[in-house]
């Protein structure tokens, strides 16, 4: 028999926690079903930023600023062809809730450093949470548990279920089991992004795309694909952040999962963090920088070379998205990063570095070395780089000296490769980070139909409830999965039980 609750939320990501959350604050009685073993998503593996104007941090700070001013800047982030797309009007009323959302989260403990500066953004607007994204999995998980909530992992949502054209409930696999659960009030769609479902991206994006992954194996957009079988109306499907190259994670635990996410120990990371001296906490953040972080262009067209696992040149290593799109043709779909000693020197001081998060720290050739020696080594010779990272030595050197000889017959600037110390850095891949399709939702996160009608019973939130918005800049996802979460959450407990319900839970 189907148990009922008044709210079902698909994901135990930063949206479903935020919105099972929030509805559990309101009175309801809430599920959450998650398909993995442990909550946490893409949100979990993130870096943490939360991007918004007008918070009591700012303030503290000395800093002067507004929603109204953040809708501005905002616009001036992505390119004019992309912003022409954008839609305007939910971009502003998300960017108007973005501060509330901030201040609810300080509510349930979580710390904050920054605000750190981003332009085009006019005022410092960049809040990064204490020690990583994974705090903000903790604190809404222990708020759920305190509230009773109920969350089942390993409990993959398969379709939704329908009374007339009212969404009514869910029918999941859980352990195994097929299962069905009934909502009195509405289903929250909170289930994640599409990055690495290759049908969807080769049907929006294009075929050449398809064998390119995403960095979370597991956002398979299913979340997207309940919201089409239930009629909604998805947009912007064929915008995507990436692909570009990223340096495959290590197999370590990443660092900032090392540090307690939740309990008394966090509190106290917490409460300390905000004080300690800017340089520490970017020597502790650099470590990040050089777990998902990408290369920079800069490298290439510099001169650095692009090899293959069998030491070939495989492409025109500064042209996107050809280069992505190759390498994922290439043998385990991974390539290697060859510097000289002149790229050496160079990427080991400002202003070029090998990869960044604005503000918060850079990390140069002498970082990776000492940081992630398994994607590292620097050696006297081309054979002492290439044997150590099980490449083939004469491949290599060929693909150096085919190199070198093909610029005598360029006129660009790029110098030849040519003396010690060498540093190969890889593997890196192609990965897609995120997708920035989604349902059309109203303000209420209300999922539409083509006709711009009402889905009743069904919302969407995070990545699923995108409403035409693109995203560009760093922490506006976040921001939005946690302000649609918190708002579904309110907008759900607002409306009436379906009478039906009592009827089954009676049954
Ligand atoms: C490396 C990296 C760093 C990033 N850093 C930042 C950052 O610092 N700031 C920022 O703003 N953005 C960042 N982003 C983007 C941001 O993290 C995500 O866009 C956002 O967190 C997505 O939240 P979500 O709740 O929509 O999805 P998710 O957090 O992915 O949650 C979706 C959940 O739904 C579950 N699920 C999926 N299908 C089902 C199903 N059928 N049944 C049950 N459960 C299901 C998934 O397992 C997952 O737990 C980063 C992304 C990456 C990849």
């Amino acid at each position: 028999m189907a148990e009922t609750f008044d709210v079902i939320v698909i994901g135990a990501g930063g949206s479903g926690l935020a919105a099972a959350y929030s509805a559990s604050e309101h009175g309801g009685r809430v599920l959450v079903l998650e398909k993995r073993p442990q909550p946490g998503g893409t949100t979990g593996i993130a870096v943490g930023s939360f991007t918004a104007a007008g918070t009591s941090i700012q303030r503290q700070a000395g800093i002067d600023d507004s929603p109204e001013l953040h809708i501005e800047d905002a616009g001036k982030f992505p390119p004019p062809a992309i912003e022409a797309r954008n839609a305007d009007a939910m971009r502003a009323f998300f960017l108007q809730e973005a501060a509330n959302t901030f201040e609810w989260l300080r509510g349930l403990g979580l710390s904050f450093v920054g605000p750190s500066p981003e332009p085009p953004n006019r005022n410092p607007r960049m809040h990064n949470v204490v020690p990583g994204a994974k705090a903000y999995i903790a604190a809404l998980q222990l708020g759920l548990q305190r509230r009773g909530a109920v969350l089942l992992t390993n409990a993959s949502a398969e379709s939704l279920i329908k009374d007339g054209d009212r969404v009514v409930g869910v029918r999941a696999i859980v352990r195994g089991e097929t299962h069905e659960y009934h909502a009195s009030r509405g289903v929250i769609l909170a289930a994640g992004d599409y990055a690495s479902n290759h049908d969807l991206i080769a049907e929006h994006r294009g075929e050449q795309f398809r064998c390119i992954e995403g960095i979370n194996p597991f956002a398979t957009g299913d979340g997207h694909k309940l919201a089409k079988d239930a009629g909604a109306w998805l947009v912007n499907m064929d915008v995507t952040y990436g692909p570009e190259l990223r340096f495959v994670p290590s197999s370590q635990r990443p660092f900032q999962q090392c540090f307690p996410a939740s309990g008394a120990a966090a509190r106290v990371m917490g409460a300390i963090a905000p004080r300690l001296p800017k340089w520490v906490m970017r020597s502790m953040i650099k470590r990040l920088l050089v777990t998902w972080q990408h290369p920079e262009n800069s490298l290439f067209d510099d001169g650095a070379i692009l090899v293959n696992r069998e030491g070939q040149c495989f492409v025109d290593e500064t042209k996107y998205p050809d280069r992505e799109i190759a390498l994922s043709a290439q043998p385990e779909k991974i390539a290697f990063i060859l510097l000289d000693r002149r790229l050496v020197e160079r990427y080991s001081a400002w202003p070029h570095f090998i990869s960044t998060a604005p503000d918060i720290a850079y990390a140069y050739v002498a970082d990776y070395l000492r940081l992630r020696p398994d994607i590292a080594r620097s050696g006297d010779s081309l054979a002492s780089v290439a044997s150590q990272a099980g490449i083939d030595v004469a491949a290599l050197e060929n693909s150096v000296k085919s190199y070198n000889a093909s610029l005598g017959q360029t006129s660009e600037s790029k110098q030849p490769l040519e003396s010690a110390p060498w540093v190969l850095l890889g593997p890196v891949k192609a990965y897609f980070t995120t997708t920035e399709g989604g349902a059309v939702v109203n303000q209420r996160m209300q999922v539409l139909g083509h006709n711009g009608n009402i889905l009743r019973g069904l919302y969407a939130v995070g990545q699923n409830g995108l409403s035409g918005m693109i995203l560009w800049s760093h922490g506006l996802h976040i921001a939005w999965a946690m302000t649609s979460g918190r708002l579904a959450g309110i907008a759900v407990m607002s409306e009436s039980a379906r009478p039906e319900s009592v009827d089954l839970r009676a049954n």
